[in-house]
């Protein structure tokens, strides 16, 4: 989006609701994927290709955490821009992959600090040197293995590490005061999950993550997802998560029972549903299947 249309499309907003139905609004929102909108105090989310993305305004700058691809990477910076030209303080990464790192590189000499999980960045390394893009990444420099904890401008902001789920380096990063986590790909709401085994994804281990997250946040925190079948649920809560974890344990279970009738990793990927679990769609589900599969006879 460019910032003509950021403008108009701001405006239209503010507009109000009888504005929502006008032919044009829905041009531009279909010309412009491009969504800014806040979720809670000062925290908002910005949506157009890849990983959802957080942003927490402070007194001290911005913090941003994941940074989808390059250009929705500038798109962002000129949206924050314009609602306040305070500095870009710090960039976060939940984790590697590219719909969440790849604009990591338009923040270059913006922020002072890029922070990520230990495995984050050894993950990102060895993509971008295996495919010869390494002069097109923005790493991370400050990096912690369990957790890490820092004040920025009045918020307090704390990592968790909980081990393996979609990859081997996937944190949860909580703004505390605005009580809002950003659980990176560790959440695919509603759709089926990409797990990355190459970079040491488990599904068991997933489903032990997802536990240590019910138990540490409270029932008042909003959660942010990569990922979400519907646009508009790429927050929800703790129900949400649940949800997502009842999938991740029946689909363990069915894969297992597969396993255990003799079928083959071809026969089992052949199946267009797991047996109990209606909400989750989308293509792929035969990756969750492949996943599992070699999860458990490995
Ligand atoms: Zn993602
Ligand atoms: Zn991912």
């Amino acid at each position: 989006m460019n910032r003509r249309n950021f403008v108009h499309y701001s405006a239209l907003a503010i507009g109000g609701v009888s504005l929502i139905n006008h032919p044009l609004f829905a041009q531009l929102a279909a010309d412009d994927p491009y969504k800014m909108k806040m979720v809670r105090d000062s925290v908002g989310v910005f949506t157009e290709k890849g990983g959802t993305i957080a942003y927490l305004r402070t007194k001290e700058g911005w913090v941003v955490v994941d940074s989808e691809f390059p250009e929705q990477a500038q798109h962002l910076i000129e949206g924050l821009k314009k609602t306040s030209d305070i500095p870009i303080h710090l960039l976060m990464n939940t984790h590697h992959h590219g719909d969440h790192t790849g604009g990591n590189i338009a923040f270059k000499g913006l922020v002072e600090h890029v922070v990520a999980h230990e495995n984050s960045l050894k993950n990102q390394k060895a993509v971008a040197e295996k495919s010869k893009t390494e002069d097109k990444q923005l790493y991370p420099d400050t990096t912690f293995s369990n957790g890490w904890k820092k004040k920025v401008g009045g918020e307090s902001i704390r990592t968790y590490y909980f081990g393996p789920g979609h990859t081997n380096g996937d944190s949860l990063i909580h703004f505390e005061n605005a009580n809002v986590v950003h659980t990176g790909d560790l959440v695919f709401n509603r759709r089926y999950p990409f797990v990355d085994r190459s970079a040491g994804a488990s599904v068991k281990s997933w489903i032990t993550v997802l536990d240590k997250t019910l138990t540490t946040f409270d029932n008042k925190t909003i959660f942010v997802f990569g990922h979400a079948f519907d646009p508009e649920k790429i927050t929800g809560t703790k129900e949400d998560i649940k949800a997502f974890k009842d999938y991740l344990e029946k689909l363990l279970v069915f894969v297992g029972q597969e396993i255990k009738a003799g079928k083959s990793k071809e026969e089992v990927m052949k199946a267009t549903s797991v047996p109990g679990v209606s909400e989750w769609q989308g293509d792929g589900i035969a990756r969750s299947l492949q996943a599992a599969y070699e999860e458990l006879t490995a």
